[in-house]
């Protein structure tokens, strides 16, 4: 069923909003080589509860730490840990927190120092997909007009959308109602209307589709060792079209 919320509870998403978009910037200032995933889910947890916030992620379904980090080839999921960060490396923050006992989720893949070309694309691309999905979150538009903008501009750039996980609705809880896949087809799924909450999140490989779980049960790796980038916003459906609910994460993309 999708919960569809008031602009009074879209405020209060909104709120949490800000302090999961917030998290990552400030968490972005510690991302250097030599630092650990797991030192900067500590940054991330003090900043999350310095705002009054709670990291969602924590203890939901079992989940050990704050935040996810996932490095390179992890699409989404990494378990903050050891891992030390290198130059090169492409590091996906995945935040949701819970404010006032509303929730927002939101991603964003960092380049730490230079990365190769394929990298700085793949960040490009994921960007452009993110933004070109949202523009389709318009009222009595569909789902499917939202994952096949993202779809054309992933593949059209020569990359791969990841069929095994998709976006999902979000805001009385971290995972509502409708899923949101990233590949599909125009005018095909439910219709969309204002008050609805959606975290967008195109998850794009640099070569092929499959995934792969590790043994920890929960990283998600691509089974063919390539690349990925994660970005995602938590959007709401309005009659003036829609409305990005994280929006210090859309400052970080330009
Ligand atoms: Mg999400």
């Amino acid at each position: 069923m999708i919960v569809r919320k008031s602009e009074r509870e879209i405020d209060m998403i909104a709120a949490a909003g800000r302090v999961a978009a917030d998290t990552i910037a400030h968490v972005g200032c510690y991302i250097e080589p030599g630092v650990t995933t797991d030192e900067l889910d500590r940054i991330a947890e003090e900043f999350i509860r310095s705002q009054g916030g709670i990291p969602t992620s924590k203890g939901y379904r079992g989940f050990p730490k704050a935040i996810c980090i996932s490095p390179n080839d992890m699409i989404v999921h990494g378990i903050p840990g050891d891992y030390r960060v290198q130059d090169g490396d492409l590091l996906t923050l995945d935040v949701g927190v819970t404010l006032d006992g509303y929730v927002a989720d939101t991603a964003y893949t960092f380049a730490v120092g230079e990365v190769s070309a394929e990298a700085e694309r793949l960040l490009e691309v994921g960007q452009a997909a993110l933004a070109a999905g949202i523009e389709q979150a318009q009222v009595e538009n569909r789902i499917g007009d939202v994952s096949a903008a993202i779809q054309r501009v992933v593949e059209e750039a020569g990359f791969a959308v990841v069929r095994a996980l998709v976006g999902h609705g979000v805001g009385r809880a971290y995972h509502e109602d409708p899923q949101i896949p990233n590949y599909g087809t125009p005018g095909r799924g439910a219709r969309l209307s204002s008050g609805m909450t959606l975290a967008i999140e195109p998850m794009i490989t640099a070569g092929g589709v499959d995934i792969l779980v590790d043994d920890d049960q929960w990283s998600v790796y691509t089974a063919d060792g390539s690349l990925s980038s994660h970005f995602e916003h938590t959007v709401a459906v309005t009659e003036a079209g829609p409305r990005i609910l994280t929006p210090a994460g859309a400052a970080l993309l330009q």
